[in-house]
């Protein structure tokens, strides 16, 4: 007899919505329920958008995704109208330096980021760059290394996580790794000390020591550059630098796997490329010029790429100098090379390099550049989401619109299938339930 009495209790104390049972005896039990109308949903995973959706979201997580027509809001509970927009995941730029501003040779360039500028002045603007970020509608980043400013990512995660600035959740990468005459600052003279936008290490030993210690001060990818200086070869190629060794590598490769964590290579084209694949890294960042057959070895051991197409189009030196001839020949092999990989069904996650673009330009520029040289929309849109969650072990959690997933969550006004650059301007950002920004327009063509 008690048990019945208990049911028909919970039966009449509750609501049924979106076939999920609201337990109204909590006070505010409605309100931690967030219920979000989307007009269009593209979802980050499913190839196909999905009209009229209700999206129901409960601390910080997606917990149902409905049609409309079947579900039922209950009165008083917090409903945010998107019914006239194009929703999305949060989307993910797996390519950034927070602690970069674009380095305008006018302004000192890059060496004056590590020769002037304290640590606290760079990490107020890092403080603007993750606010930018997200303001832009991208709630996850993958830092590609501080230039010099050390562990400071660790730092700013802390404090986005700890609530203290806004910000999109941050994978870091800490100070990265580079050997003797792999990286800036260069050119001066021999007897003066200056710092490197990097940990120089010479040896497997000194390489897997830099891996232990990025790793043990929070890093959670592991960044190596593999290539440094670029030039075009008397042939017409783009030639590039090697740096660490196949040996060199593979211990920060191993020593990180074994952390559990991943590598991420910078590596334009040529042996240094060839290295970081035969050393084993997880992602190739630029892959200025991909072989067929690198291609083909990325296919096989699973390698990621990530190609940052748009930053090779600004600031091109004049066509007639030996630098704007190697300008211009990266943006062009990049085109080649990011086609074939596309066409050949090579792992692509969105990356921009944003820090080499100021932040005050928009993040989103790269998808029109992928929807170019070969990707559909769709595509370009899943390699910032659904694509790229996989990339940082993530898949189900970010850069998806399902039950389960964290409730970071954008839209724009309009089809971003039919026009990319809609995703310049995102309207409505949510990261782990909680609005960010809520400008929609709530006008504008939707995909059907
Ligand atoms: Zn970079």
């Amino acid at each position: 007899m008690e048990r019945w009495i208990f049911l028909l209790i919970v039966l009449c104390s509750s609501v049924r919505g979106w076939g999920q049972v609201i337990d109204l005896s909590v006070p505010g039990a409605i309100q931690i329920v967030k219920f979000i109308r989307a007009g269009v949903l593209i979802d980050g995973e499913s190839n196909s958008p999905r009209r009229d959706q209700v999206i129901t979201i409960r601390a910080g997580r997606v917990t149902e995704v409905f049609d409309a027509a079947s579900a039922r809001i209950p009165a008083g509970a917090e409903v945010i109208d998107l019914s006239q927009a194009t929703v999305l995941p949060g989307l993910i730029d797996a390519h950034t330096h927070i602690f970069l501003q674009g380095e305008d040779p006018a302004e000192g360039g890059y060496d004056i980021q590590l020769l002037k500028y304290s640590l606290a002045f760079r990490a107020a603007r890092a403080t603007v760059s993750v606010r930018r970020a997200l303001e832009q509608g991208f709630t996850t980043l993958r830092d590609m290394e501080t230039e010099g400013a050390g562990y400071g990512d660790v730092g700013i995660k802390q404090a986005i996580e700890g609530g203290y600035i806004p910000g999109p959740r941050l994978f870091v990468s800490t100070r990265a790794i580079s050997t003797t005459g792999g990286y800036p600052l260069e050119g001066y003279a021999p007897e003066i000390e200056v710092p490197k936008g990097v940990q120089i290490i010479d040896g497997p030993v000194e390489a897997r020591k830099a891996a232990r210690e990025q790793l043990d001060r929070g890093a959670d990818w592991i960044k190596v550059y593999m290539t440094h200086r670029s030039w075009v070869s008397k042939s017409g190629g783009l030639e590039s630098q090697p740096t660490l060794t196949v040996e060199e590598l593979r211990a920060i490769v191993d020593e990180t796997h074994g952390w559990g964590k991943k590598v991420a290579c910078h590596a334009y084209s040529g042996e240094g490329l060839q290295r970081a694949l035969d050393g084993g890294c997880d992602s190739i960042e630029h892959g200025l010029a991909l072989t067929d057959a690198q291609i083909a070895q990325m296919i096989r051991q699973g390698t990621w790429l990530c190609a940052t197409l748009s930053v090779y189009y600004g600031d091109w030196a004049p066509a007639d100098t030996a630098a704007g001839q190697r300008d211009r020949k990266r943006a062009s092999a990049h085109e080649e090379s990011f086609r074939k990989a596309v066409k050949a069904g090579v792992k692509i996650a969105f990356g921009t390099d944003m820090g080499g673009i100021p932040w005050g330009e928009p993040i989103a520029q790269e998808f029109p550049r992928m929807v170019e040289f070969g990707m559909t929309p769709m595509q370009a849109i899943q390699s910032a989401t659904s694509r790229a969650a996989e990339l940082l072990e993530m898949k189900g959690k970010l850069g998806v619109i399902a039950p389960g997933a964290y409730a970071d969550v954008v839209a724009v006004s309009g089809d971003p299938l039919a026009n990319i650059k809609i995703l310049e301007n995102v309207g409505f950002v949510m990261k782990d339930g909680k609005v960010f920004k809520n400008e929609v327009a709530l006008r504008g063509k939707l995909p059907f």
